[in-house]
């Protein structure tokens, strides 16, 4: 099978960072960030000034394919031109290419040599931040090193794994897709002692676009999404500031919105009447380096077995805290509330024992268990009893706090399998949650460290505050209870706002809002099967 021609520029990554090739090259990741943008801009201006010749190459015997920014001829010889935006390497006197830079352009004038069938001694860089123009010879070394680096990117290009981390920290700060290489957070990984910097957005500005009203439509209107409800008063989003469109009612989404959502990689989710995740549309992102690696890692069940007991171990410790850190004061703690965290404690101990997924369950149920029986404990006194929990009742809530449990959940597991589809992980391949219910089993993993922070804590927080009212929030049907549509809005925003609090990992030693935190776990779980494991399930509320 004839191997397709490699970009020049996949080489100049190549150079810079051998992870840096094979995250854009092979797992085709691209984060189109300041840097890249300043870059098109740049030669959109100098095309504009009419000083660019663009000129498109390819050689199927070298490999490789490629546009030159600018050809000049200059003594009779053809000379390729690079325009790059920051500054050259300064080497005191001398004024140098970046190794990179010299291999790209290296990798221009043999394309060109073979295409002229002329020789090319010389290729040049304007660096425009110095306005320095660097000269390069195109000598046997630089020959040899690009038909090296061709080889070494075909090598990588069959490869499923990762390559290391770059060992030059610098690089790693001006690089555009460190958000998801997360190169800091293997270090510390490697180095308990090291000190990690966030090389990603503490949160994503972006809005989750819920829509209520049975009728909307959701159409496109050039790059924006139009929300018509069925009593009018449009109102327009564009795209770039939306994330996520959930729909909690009958409404329908145009197939022009669709297609602006799928180009923008918004998520499009759909939840029943009575508040249940239903499914997601998402562009597809094949990722088929990613889920084979998944794959392969999940089916030894010792691996999974070990990552569930870090699981459920973070899940009961955080509940756990939460109890104790909202019976803190002077007052002595109420029996029930003792005996409770008593039991959880037990379960806890017990974990790092379970040899097999069932008995993790048990002690899960019976920790789970106990802290229901203790969580009407940490409701304040003037809270209304009508909405106190009586217990954990699910499918369906009998009570209004389970009410705003299981719909805080499902806002919970739409979130959760949106992060896991964005890493480009396979949320029907988990660890601990076996293939049984409708929901996706790795999502099922990993919401369990989410449910406390993101879900009770929030909730128990807003009843203390008394924003819900028993009658006006909730329906009932005999004796399953929902939320009504006053109170569904309600909780949407209390949910929203509980995902963009911050928070500190606790070893990462930074903070980022929850909503990220969701993301930056799926990431560390996927480092667990991928050379760099040990941040998984690591942080715990304080
Ligand atoms: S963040 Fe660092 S290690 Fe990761 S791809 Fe970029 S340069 Fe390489």
């Amino acid at each position: 099978m004839d191997e397709p021609t490699l970009r020049v520029m996949s080489l100049h990554a190549l150079a810079y960072c051998e992870r840096l090739f094979y995250l854009e090259e092979v797992e085709e990741l691209r984060v189109a960030d300041e840097r890249v943008f300043a870059g098109r801009t740049l030669h959109e201006q100098l095309a504009e000034e009419g000083e660019l010749i663009e000129l498109t190459l390819e050689d199927e015997q070298l490999g490789l394919r490629g546009r030159v920014d600018a050809l000049r001829r200059r003594d009779g010889q053809l000379i390729p031109y690079e325009h790059k935006r920051g500054r050259c390497r300064d080497e005191g006197a001398a004024k140098a290419a970046w190794p990179s830079d010299r291999l790209q352009l290296g990798a221009y004038a043999l394309l060109l040599e073979r295409a002229t069938g002329r020789p090319i001694p010389e290729g040049r860089v304007r660096y425009h931040k110095d306005n320095t123009l660097v000269r390069v010879p195109i000598d046997e070394a630089l020959r040899a090193e690009v038909v090296a680096a061709v080889e070494r990117a075909r090598a990588l290009s069959h490869a499923t794994t990762r390559p290391p981390v770059t060992s030059d920290e610098r690089r790693c700060g001006r690089c555009s897709l460190a958000p998801v290489c997360l190169p800091e957070e293997t270090r510390k990984a490697a180095d308990p002692d090291y000190a990690a910097s966030r090389l990603f957005p503490a949160d994503d500005e972006r809005q989750t676009l819920h829509v209520l009203g049975h009728g909307t439509r959701i159409g496109r209107e050039g790059e924006r999404l139009k929300v018509t409800p069925l009593e009018g008063g449009a109102t327009a989003h564009p795209i770039e500031t939306v994330r996520a469109v959930v729909l909690h009612a009958y409404a329908s989404v145009s197939a022009q919105a669709l297609h602006l959502c799928a180009d923008h990689g918004v998520a499009v989710h759909w939840f029943t009447g009575g508040g249940r995740y239903m499914g997601s549309f998402l562009a597809d992102d094949l990722a088929v380096q990613r889920r084979i690696r998944q794959y392969e890692a999940l089916r030894a069940p010792g691996f999974q077995l070990q990552l569930a007991r870090r699981l459920v171990t973070a899940r009961i410790e955080g509940q756990l805290r939460f109890l104790l850190r909202s019976s803190r004061g002077g007052e002595a703690r109420p029996a029930g509330l003792e005996s409770s965290l008593d039991g959880m404690r037990a379960s806890l101990g017990a974990v790092s024992r379970a040899d097999n997924p069932a008995t993790l369950l048990g002690l899960e149920g019976q920790a789970a268990a106990a802290y229901f029986a203790g969580l009407p404990h940490v409701l304040s006194a003037e809270v209304d009893p009508a909405l106190a929990p009586i217990g954990r009742s699910r499918r369906p809530p009998r009570d209004p706090f389970n009410a705003m449990l299981s719909f805080g959940y499902a806002l919970l597991l739409r979130e959760v399998v949106q992060a896991i589809r964005g890493v480009g992980l396979d949320a029907a391949f988990g660890f601990y949650h076996r293939p049984r219910s409708a929901a996706p089993p790795l999502a099922l993993d990993l919401i369990e460290l989410f449910r406390v922070p993101c879900v009770d804590m929030a909730v128990v927080a807003a009843v203390n505050r008394r924003q819900f009212d028993p009658v006006a929030d909730f329906s009932r049907a005999g004796e399953q209870v929902w939320l009504s549509d006053t109170g569904r809005r309600k909780l949407i925003e209390v949910f929203e706002r509980r995902l963009a609090d911050t928070y500190k990992h606790p070893v990462l030693d930074y903070s980022l809002s929850y909503r990220r935190q969701i993301e930056l776990e799926v990431r560390l779980l996927e480092k667990e099967w991928s050379g760099e494991p040990g941040l998984f399930a690591r942080a715990r509320i304080r």
